[in-house]
C-alpha cells in the first residue's frame, strides 16, 4: 500500500474542513500543524450561532461576503481561544489566502504557507509572506482511498477491466486504463516527505 505524506494528509484534512464550510462563495479550510501535529482548523463560515449563508444567502459588500470568517482566521481563534502557540508553526490551506489573513498568518508567526489552489494571489500577500520571510509551497492534492466503499468501487473497476482483457483488449489499451484507474481513485506520489 501507497503511504500519503504529510502534505497531502494535512491538505486532505483541510479539504475535508472545507466540506464544512457554510458560505457558498467559495469553501475553504484550514489546519494549523506544529511539529508535524494537527494544533487546530478552520473552515469559511459565520461567527459560531450566526445565521449561515447556505441558509439565508451570503451578505456581499463590495462584491465580499462580511458575513464569514475565513478558514485561516478561524484556525488562528481557535488557537487564541484555547491558548495554543502558533509561533513557528505552519499552515496548510485549500485556496492562497487573502491579503487579511496573510496579513494574521504573518502576525501569528507562522513560518511555512501551504495551499492547494491558487486563488487571486494577492501581489502584496505575495510581497509580505516574503519580507517575514515565511514560505509558500503548493501542495498537490491526492486523491484518497478512505472508505470501504473505494476499495469495492476499485475491486469493481478491476474486475471489469479484467474482462475487458480477456475480451481481446491490447496490453496497450489495458495499460492505459489501469493507470487512468489508478489516477481516479489511488494516492498520487509525491517526492516530499
Ligand atoms: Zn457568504
Ligand atoms: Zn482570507
Amino acid at each position: 500500500m501507497e503511504r500519503i505524506s504529510w502534505n497531502q494528509y494535512f491538505m486532505a484534512q483541510s479539504s475535508l474542513l472545507a466540506l464544512r464550510s457554510t458560505c457558498t462563495r467559495l469553501a475553504v479550510g484550514a489546519t494549523i500543524v506544529r511539529d508535524k501535529r494537527i494544533i487546530a482548523g478552520g473552515y469559511n463560515g459565520s461567527i459560531a450561532g450566526g445565521v449561515h449563508c447556505i441558509d439565508d444567502g451570503c451578505y456581499v459588500i463590495d462584491n465580499h461576503c462580511v458575513r464569514t470568517i475565513h478558514a485561516e482566521m478561524n484556525a488562528l481563534l481557535q488557537c487564541a481561544k484555547f491558548g495554543v502557540p502558533t509561533e513557528g508553526a505552519e499552515i496548510y490551506v485549500t485556496h492562497f489566502p487573502c491579503l487579511q489573513c496573510c496579513k494574521a498568518i504573518v502576525q501569528a508567526g507562522i513560518k511555512k504557507v501551504f495551499y492547494a489552489a491558487d486563488y487571486k494571489n494577492h501581489p502584496y500577500a505575495i510581497d509580505l509572506f516574503e519580507q517575514a520571510g515565511i514560505v509558500t509551497e503548493q501542495v498537490e492534492q491526492a486523491r484518497i482511498e478512505i472508505g470501504p466503499d473505494d476499495k469495492m468501487r476499485i475491486d469493481f473497476i478491476h474486475t471489469m477491466l479484467n474482462k475487458l482483457a480477456d475480451s481481446g483488449a491490447s496490453q496497450a489499451e489495458m495499460d492505459e486504463y489501469y493507470k487512468k484507474v489508478d489516477q481516479l481513485f489511488l494516492v498520487s506520489s509525491e517526492s516530499s516527505s
